[in-house]
């Protein structure tokens, strides 16, 4: 089982563009000097399974969708995965957060975005 998480993010709101598909605006307790991530990267989130403690928690990749210079919370646009391959998917506990609850956000980004 995956050790807990600590928390270090407060989800400020949600948006809900369809019953699947929303945007997460997440803000660290300590942003790093900017910038710390380029267009096209993904850092990771994750959440402990409340409901279901022996499940753990559970850590996701997620590509930023805010500008790199922007100061305020990060955007996530985020899928609810309907059929999903784990037994503790993020994208559901994630579903279950309100404006105000903490969330695990490791702001340091990986990746490169290809251009074709
Ligand atoms: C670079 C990158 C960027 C992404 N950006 C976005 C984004 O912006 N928006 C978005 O909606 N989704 C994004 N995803 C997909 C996201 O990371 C999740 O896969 C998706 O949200 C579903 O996660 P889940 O836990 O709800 O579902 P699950 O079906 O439970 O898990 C999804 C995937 O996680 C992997 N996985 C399952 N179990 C484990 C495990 N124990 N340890 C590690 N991996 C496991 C498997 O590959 C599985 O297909 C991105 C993925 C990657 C790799």
């Amino acid at each position: 089982m995956a050790r807990p998480l600590e928390y270090n993010a407060t989800l400020v709101e949600r948006v809900d563009l369809t019953d699947a598909l929303s945007i997460f605006l997440i803000l660290p307790d300590r942003l790093p000097a900017r910038p710390w991530f380029a267009a096209g990267q993904y850092c990771v989130l994750g959440l402990n399974n409340m409901d279901d403690t022996a499940l753990g928690s559970v850590r996701r990749s997620m590509s930023i969708a805010s500008p790199p210079e922007d100061d305020g919370p990060i955007e996530f646009y985020i899928r609810r995965v309907a059929r999903p391959e784990s037994k503790n998917p993020l994208t559901h506990l994630l579903w279950s957060l309100r404006p105000g609850d903490r969330i695990y956000l490791r702001t340091v980004a990986a990746g490169v975005f290809a251009r074709l």
